[in-house]
């Protein structure tokens, strides 16, 4: 990180979606607030991502982890390995959802990546629907989305798993941040839109990005940045520009880069943004 480096910020290691790609990386984000910032999603390739960023291995307290698909999750074993070779000291808790926890335990095992090599203390802890949490002097809301609903449907007879995967609320003093991770339909946000939104980074995968720009438009959002797109919607990003403007007009919201850091506006954005003339808005793939 340089000088320009903003304040608050998100650094995005990956905003491809679950296709393997050529271009992009796998979903994970760094937010780093004003205190305790935090890791979420471990796509591939992050071991390489964040050592080539620079960051600390101590920089983050916790790491939250939305659901165990590849494009997620694929990363984290060798991040893990990552953080023993590298000696991270801080403690660390990875917050996951509860069907994953006894197996991230055998896993790390089967790995040797003993808990008791590692010079910090590693804790697994099962995410619940609804049940607020803090790290550090954040607030996390973790609300179940319908992104495996159709898989729990189709296979729960032969796996009786929970098939959560989940959205996060960041609540911190100057900021709300809401990272939707996968969602079934926008309207899986719904219950982290209560308050006004800072900052929102969230997938377009798995739905219409109208129907997003139409739900949104009801909602005060500062400043919303897209990830996840399909490869289809990212080799056409100018028509997603272009029907959030038709349909969102007033948001202020551009399509997410990876590599580096998106500033996290503060807690004035909504209002700011409010009052921005169209003309002024960004429209970049930024
Ligand atoms: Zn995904």
């Amino acid at each position: 990180m340089d000088s320009s480096t903003p304040d608050a910020y998100v650094y995005c290691f990956g905003v491809g979606d679950g296709w393997p790609n050529k271009e992009r990386n796998h979903s994970s984000f760094l937010y780093r607030l004003e205190v305790n910032p935090i890791l979420v999603d471990c796509g591939e390739p992050l071991s390489r991502t964040y050592l080539n960023a620079g960051f600390s291995y101590d920089e983050f307290d916790a790491i939250l982890l939305s659901h165990f698909h590849g494009d997620h999750f694929g990363g984290f074993l060798m991040f893990l390995q990552g953080l023993w070779l590298r000696e991270r000291r801080k403690n660390l808790k990875v917050y996951m959802p509860s069907d994953g926890i006894a197996v991230v335990e055998n896993l790390i095992q089967v790995a040797c990546l003993f808990k008791e090599l590692m010079p910090f203390k590693l804790e697994f802890v099962p995410i619940r629907d609804r049940e607020e949490f803090t790290i550090g002097a954040h607030t996390i809301t973790p609300v179940r989305t319908t992104h495996l609903n159709s898989l729990r449907d189709q296979f729960h007879h032969l796996y009786p798993l929970r098939f959560d995967c989940f959205a996060f609320g960041i609540r911190s003093k100057h900021r709300y941040i809401v990272h939707s991770s996968d969602i079934g339909a926008p309207e899986d946000l719904i219950p982290l839109l209560n308050r006004p939104v800072d900052f929102m980074m969230c997938e377009l995968a798995h739905f219409n990005p109208a129907k997003l720009f139409e739900m949104l438009s009801r909602y005060p959002i500062g400043q919303l940045r897209l990830t996840h797109l399909p490869p289809f919607l990212w080799e056409n990003s100018q028509e997603v520009i272009d029907l959030g403007q038709k349909l969102c007009p007033g948001l202020n919201f551009s399509i997410a880069e990876e590599c580096c850091a998106l500033e996290l506006p503060g807690d004035k954005s909504v209002m700011l943004s409010q009052s921005l003339d169209i003309s002024k808005m960004s429209s970049s793939r930024r």
